[in-house]
């Protein structure tokens, strides 16, 4: 009822503000971008919406992408949208087939679920349904990856380190998006990314210290992973994925700085019964007999693992195997299955490519500049200004 309530209002000022709204500036193309300064980053904050409301700290313009249907609201409240089906939506007083854009003002911000964003949101629809998109310039984006990939509390140069890696990764990752209506996700598919809301000092330094600054390696942008923990050294991409190029930044590293971290070495379990589940949803059904790895790099990440039961045996990649069991890593050391579990003892977390964040955060608190932490996680690679390229 509340809801309705503020929809109403919603409404009514925005009927009465028309005529005063100003038209906003057009995106400019993201990928052809030589500054970070001037890239726009889009990163989908939900997909296949029926419905969303969305709170705005203040004045918030709202209009077609193509401005032919535009108003404003003045006064902070709430706007609801709503799928219409056919490809229309309907976002407050306004319907349309086209995208429909909700831009705060300057200082102001706009909530969905439970987190801030400073950049225009974008409301794509489909035939049943819309997606959420906001477009955000990439350093402010940064701001908003930052604290939810590493701690905001980390020492300054682990920080400029991420700051780096993320920026790079971002920049890559948009040279890849083809048509797609959104250049990133906002989870671990992509990178964590929960707007700007909060913005941590620590973070806002760190990202402002290194602007504009990427990693490249043969005059070209890379996918700068990065991970938790290597487990005393990183691996070759081609460990993680065998389809990827083998470059040499991402050939794996030897680390030293991450023993101090709890996730240097861990134990974890899982029952009988849910490797036995696991094992039939490969086809294997029956008493499990054994489960090994199969195959492993030289520092001792494992890429296949074999699962036996009695009525066969199937090998399948690690990076799966890890994901159903929820392992933090592939650097198995011990696999002992039990009477009534299955033990697995191992070291680091992640996929073990790239930049380890646990000894980031190592070599920073030994004295070790950003430079120096890239130079070792990412061997051979060019820190360079996006410009330069
Ligand atoms: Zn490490």
């Amino acid at each position: 009822m509340k809801n309705k309530l503020l929809f109403l209002v919603t409404v009514v000022c925005g009927c009465l503000l028309f005529s005063a709204c100003a038209a906003p500036s057009a995106r400019k193309t993201s990928t052809q971008a030589t500054s970070t300064s001037s890239t726009t980053v889009r990163v989908l904050l939900a997909e296949k919406q029926k419905s969303a409301s969305f709170k705005h700290s203040g004045l918030i313009y709202i209009y077609t992408k193509d401005r032919s249907k535009k108003y404003k609201i003045s006064q902070a409240g709430t706007v609801a949208a709503r799928a219409l089906g056919a490809g229309k939506i309907q976002v407050g007083t306004l319907q349309s087939s086209q995208p429909v854009i909700l831009e705060p003002a300057p200082g102001k911000t706009i909530t969905f679920k439970g987190n801030a964003y400073a950049g225009k949101i974008y409301l794509i629809a489909d035939a049943s349904a819309f997606h959420i998109v906001e477009y955000v310039p990439l350093e402010t984006y940064l701001y908003g990856v930052l604290p939810y990939e590493m701690s905001y509390t980390w020492p300054a140069e682990a920080l400029k380190a991420q700051a780096v890696a993320a920026r790079t990764f971002t920049l890559k990752s948009m040279q890849t998006t083809g048509k797609r209506y959104f250049d990133l996700y906002s989870d671990v598919r992509s990178q964590m990314y929960k707007g700007t809301g909060k913005i941590y000092p620590s973070v806002k330094t760190a990202v402002d210290k290194t602007r504009g600054e990427v990693l490249a390696y043969d005059g070209q942008l890379f996918y700068t992973y990065y991970h938790g923990n290597c487990g005393g050294a990183t691996d070759s991409v081609t460990s993680w994925n065998p389809g990827a190029k083998a470059i040499k930044p991402l050939s794996g590293a030897k680390c030293g700085y991450d023993k101090h971290a709890k996730n240097y070495s861990w134990q974890q379990t899982v029952s009988r019964a849910k490797a036995e589940s696991y094992a039939a949803s490969l086809g294997l059904k029956g008493k499990l007999k054994s489960i090994k790895v199969a195959r492993k790099t030289g520092t001792g990440r494992a890429t296949n693992i074999t699962v036996r039961t009695q009525k066969g045996s199937k090998t399948i990649a690690c990076g799966n195997f890890r994901m159903a069991f929820g392992l933090k890593s592939c650097k198995i050391t011990k696999l002992s299955l039990r009477k009534k579990d299955v033990l697995f003892k191992g070291r680091g977390s992640g996929h073990g490519v790239g930049m380890c964040q646990d000894g980031a955060n190592g070599m920073a608190k030994a004295g070790k500049s950003y430079k120096q932490i890239l130079k070792k996680y990412y061997p051979g690679a060019k820190l360079t200004p996006l410009k330069d390229l």
